[in-house]
Parts: C-alpha cells; structure tokens; sequence
C-alpha cells in the first residue's frame, strides 16, 4: 500500500496533485503529488531540501515537450523553473540563458542581435535545461552541445558552475542526464551572423517541419531515436506503421515518427501504440525502436519503455 503524502510547510508553496497535462505540451499527464513554481534559487533549494527530506523524487518539467507523464501522475516534487531560472543575458556574442528559457524565443532574441547559432533550435519547443539533458538538436547534425561553454547547476542546495569540458554531450543525451543534474543556467558562445540571413534561415527551417510535421495536433517530436545509421521513421513507414491507432493516439500520417491524438488521447494510448509500432518494426526489420520521449510514472514503467535505456 502506498504510504500517506507529508504535509509540506506552507512556506514552500507547494500545490498538491496538480494535473501536469495542463504543463506537457502533449496535454497528457495524470497529476503530480506536489507541484511549485519556485521564486528564486533559494526557494528552489529549500524544496529540494524537503522534497529529500520526505523521500520523494524532485522532477524538473521544462517547456515538458520529451515527457509522457502517466495518466496516474506522478508521486514526486515537480518544479517548473520559469520564475527562477528564465533570465538571459547577452554579451558580446555569449548568452547566459537561465534553464527555463525557450529556444525559439531564444534563438530569436539571438537573432535580434545579429549573432547565429541557434538557428537550429528555433522549432523545438523545449526548455535550455530540456535541451541541455537530451542534446537538443536537428537532422543535419547541428544541436546545444557543440554551443555550451558552461553549465551550472544546483548541488547541495548551491549553485555549481561547470566549465563545457566536464559535460559530454552524445546523440539525444548528456552526461547531464546520466547525472541527475538540476541545470540552472548555461552560457552559449554565438557567432556573429546578420539578422536577416538568421531569421531566413529560421524561416525556411520553420517551413521545412510544416511540411513535414504534424504541426496542428498534440505530439512529443520524435517518438523514437533514430537507430545508428537508420531513421526511426523510415522503419516505421516500412513496418506499415502510418496511420496505426491506439484509443485515441495514431501514427501520423505526414511523419511516421510522431504520434499524435486527437485531444482525448491517454498516456495509456501512447504507450501502447508506441508498444505495437516496436513490435512490428522488430517483425519487418529486425531493429529495436528506443523511445526518445522520457516516461515519468511511478513503478515499473510501461512495455514501451522497458528498453529505453539498453543500447
Ligand atoms: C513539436 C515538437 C518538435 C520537436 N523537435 C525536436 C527536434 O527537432 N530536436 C530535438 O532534439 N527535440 C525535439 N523535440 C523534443 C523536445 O522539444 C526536446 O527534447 C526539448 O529539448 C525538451 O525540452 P523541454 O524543456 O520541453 O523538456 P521536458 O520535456 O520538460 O523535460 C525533458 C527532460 O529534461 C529534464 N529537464 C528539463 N529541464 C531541466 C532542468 N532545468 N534541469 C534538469 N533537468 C531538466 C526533465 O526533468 C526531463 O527529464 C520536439 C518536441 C516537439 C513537441
């Protein structure tokens, strides 16, 4: 039996069961135990402190564009940075960006001031703290980890900066990630580029995934990783996968690596559709499809996600 929930001190502005589906950007998500928006890094760490205390799990949600959240939610201390960590600071052609910034307004801002880079980032709808656990990046190769001269991070409650050659950042993962760090920040070396040529090629980026995304109804991006040397949506299509439904949730039929639903749509649904698109892409091609979307539930997790972490 599930033990009872502690009842944290008012002073840390904790909600209870929040439904994090008002916070994915899948819209899916059953509620998290305990819920706050700190108001700085010392609000942030007295949470952690607790969330320790009580034996429960601290989770980060950036812009929550990589997560399926269980329909059950989550027994855990989830934070939103956006108060504490959305500062960002440009000098010279560096930017310090507080975790909780988006890349697009981001890539943006860059743009503003004539300085490239970032283009790459201006469609994925994450957080620099998201980006930065799953090196962030686009087909051509270009991602956030080639760009990061430092990261700092909260470790025992303060803020610890590390310089880029202490994080490894490999395909869709981090060093970051492996660690259990809490980002706060990151400092980004730019490149001067004039704006115009920036935002063009923003644009025809944008135009690119409109074409070939489904762009109008929920989804997570890439549902699976792309397996050495292969694409994941390749296989999909191959294994006769576009289109397949779940409940609510079906292959889409513009790219055969996103899953989307139609508003009604349950992490059950997801998980189970993306469970079927593995076993057909296993029967027609040999290959085992990893999730590149994290699962956040309690317990054992579900089919899907068995071998998210094995090679
Ligand atoms: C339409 C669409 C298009 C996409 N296109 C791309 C793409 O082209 N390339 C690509 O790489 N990805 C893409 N994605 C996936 C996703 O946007 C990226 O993985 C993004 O970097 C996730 O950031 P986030 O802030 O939303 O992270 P979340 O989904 O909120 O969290 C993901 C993980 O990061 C952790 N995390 C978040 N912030 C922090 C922090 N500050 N400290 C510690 N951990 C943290 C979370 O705890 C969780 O483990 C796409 C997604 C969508 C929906």
């Amino acid at each position: 039996m599930a033990t009872a929930l502690p009842d944290p001190p008012a002073a840390l502005a904790l909600t209870r069961e929040e439904p994090l589906s008002r916070h994915t950007y899948m819209h899916i998500g059953g509620p998290a135990a305990y819920f706050a928006v700190p108001e700085d890094i010392d609000h942030l760490s007295r949470i952690a402190t607790w969330a320790a205390e009580a034996g429960l799990p601290l989770r980060v949600l950036g812009g929550g564009s990589n997560v399926l959240v269980a329909d059950a939610g989550v027994r855990a201390v989830v934070v939103s940075l956006r108060r504490a960590c959305g500062a960002v600071a440009f000098d010279g052609t560096r930017v310090e960006a507080g975790a909780a910034a988006m890349l697009p307004a981001l890539a943006r801002a860059a743009a503003e001031r004539d300085l490239g880079g970032l283009e790459f980032a201006v469609g994925i709808p994450g957080s620099v703290g998201g980006a930065l656990q799953s090196n962030a990046g686009i087909g051509d190769g270009r991602a956030i980890g080639p760009l990061v001269r430092s990261v700092t991070v909260l470790r025992g409650g303060v803020p610890v900066t590390l310089e880029a050659d202490a994080v490894r950042f490999d395909y869709r993962t981090s060093t970051l990630h492996a660690a259990g760090e809490l980002v706060l920040a990151a400092t980004l070396a730019l490149t001067a580029r004039p704006r115009a040529e920036v935002e063009a090629e923003m644009r025809a980026l944008l135009e690119a995934r409109q074409r070939t995304q489904p762009t109008a109804e929920p989804n997570a991006g890439s549902i699976f990783r792309n397996p050495p040397g292969d694409a994941a949506g390749r296989l999909i299509d191959a294994a006769g996968c576009k289109g397949l439904a779940v409940g609510h949730a079906s292959v889409s039929t513009l790219h055969a690596n996103f899953i989307v639903h139609d508003g009604a749509g349950t992490a059950a649904d997801i998980a189970a559709l993306m469970a079927e698109v593995q076993r057909r892409v296993f029967a027609a091609c040999g290959v085992r499809l990893r999730p590149e979307v994290e699962w956040w539930g309690d317990g054992d997790p579900p089919e899907a996600f068995r071998f998210a972490d094995t090679a």
